[in-house]
């Protein structure tokens, strides 16, 4: 097998969750803050026409861009939410966002090619590139501290581009830090895409988990089919990860060519998965808002309780269900690595948070990330668990 497989790095949380499990089967009451998904199941009306495809033997092999109905209800999505312009025919439905990352990727990236990653950043997008043979080239984001959190690098990105790129991964709403990018930076970073003939990979798959304004998406901005690969997905919006339902949006012609490595890769997207999915675009979205609404809480529940961590700086999370503190100078009073601190509030506390440093290199060294898709009485009961520690362990360290 080709080392470049070998040496591909699994995803954090998954191994995480792994460790949790071990941990609770011992009888040890774990809080975890681990997993990316909403705490809630799939949507009764999305149920019900899943179950209805099922009675009906909707089981077969469907097209393998998506299903006409899937298609032309993400499109309606899409153009009565950013007014984007998208055809049906503009729409490949993906197993899961993270197929419709890896076709992007397959499709632009050979060996020797470069691809610009603001870091930290979600892992599937630089592994997919190295899977390839191509190069990450990470740049960090730029920390402003508790008050204005994370922005994007817009000088470092441009200043990364060589005659080897040909993408710039953009994550908005972003994972893991939760920042929503403003418009200019957005903007911004098209700019350097059109300058230098680079497609921009937008992953806008959190879009819905928006808890101030601010967010403007790629798609609203004109022209953006010349050079933005665009992906979503069911999994978070519907709390649908198990279902496999992704899409990407772009110019006709590169679905037309994405589609040929979908047809060798996947054939096409789950069938009972793409009714359903037709069933949750369509609506009602009172379930989709009521879920936001609770997210919100938990958002303002998480940023209370981590800033009553001593040592902790907790810039306020606009986007997703992710939160990323600073905990650097808790580590340096207490002599920890990232990774050991993490490791140490799951062994002598049962709490799951996973490293910066997964994320996935140096940028997040000294951050921790916890995913607060769990109860307000789980968030309180965790933080204020690890608050004890932290407060036990600064203790220790002063005497
Ligand atoms: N993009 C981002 C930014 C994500 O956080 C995730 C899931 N954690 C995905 C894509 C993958 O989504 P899916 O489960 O639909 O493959």
């Amino acid at each position: 097998m080709r080392p470049v497989i070998q040496g591909l790095r699994g995803e954090a949380g998954f191994a995480y969750i792994a460790k949790a499990r071990e941990l609770a089967s011992r009888g040890v009451k774990v809080i975890s803050f681990g997993v990316g998904q909403p705490d809630i199941p799939t949507f009764d009306h999305i149920i019900e026409e899943a179950k209805r495809a099922l009675d009906e033997r909707f089981t077969g092999y469907t097209e393998t861009v998506g299903i006409p109905e899937l298609r032309e209800a993400i499109a309606d999505y899409l153009n009565s939410r950013y007014q984007a312009e998208v055809g049906p025919d503009e729409v490949l439905v993906t197993t899961g966002a993270k197929t419709a990352i890896f076709l992007a990727i397959a499709a632009y990236l050979g060996p020797g090619d470069e691809v610009v990653v603001p870091e930290p950043s979600y892992p599937a997008y630089p592994e997919a590139a190295r899977a390839m043979g191509a190069r990450p080239v990470f740049v960090p984001l730029r920390w402003k501290g508790q008050e204005r959190g994370f922005e994007l690098d817009v000088e470092a990105i441009e200043e990364a581009v060589t005659s080897r790129t040909k993408m710039i991964v953009l994550t908005n709403p972003h994972n893991p830090t939760g920042e929503v990018f403003p418009p200019e930076q957005v903007e911004a970073v098209l700019e350097i895409a059109r300058r230098h003939n680079l497609v921009v990979l937008a992953d806008e798959i959190y879009d819905n988990f928006v808890y101030e304004g601010g967010f403007r998406s790629i798609l609203t901005y004109s022209g953006w089919k010349d050079n933005v690969l665009y992906v979503n997905g069911h999994s978070k919006t519907f709390s649908m990860t198990g279902w496999r339902l992704g899409y990407l949006a772009a110019a006709r012609p590169v679905i037309e060519r994405l589609k040929r490595l979908a047809v060798n890769v996947y054939s096409c997207a789950p069938s009972i998965s793409q009714r359903a999915g037709v069933a949750a675009l369509r609506g009602p979205w009172e379930p989709v808002r009521r879920m936001v609404e609770e997210f919100r809480r938990r958002r303002d529940a998480v940023v209370e309780e981590l800033r009553r961590v001593p040592g902790f700086e907790v810039p306020v999370p606009r986007g997703a269900f992710y939160i990323f503190p600073r905990v650097a100078k808790v580590l340096e009073e207490i002599g920890m690595s990232t990774e050991e601190f993490v490791d140490h509030l799951l062994y002598s506390r049962g709490v799951v948070t996973l490293p910066g440093t997964v994320f996935p290199e140096k940028a997040g060294e000294g951050f921790i990330r916890l995913s607060y898709a769990v109860s307000v009485e789980k968030i309180r009961e965790g933080v204020g668990r690890i608050r004890e520690e932290v407060e036990k362990l600064l203790a220790e360290r002063g005497r």
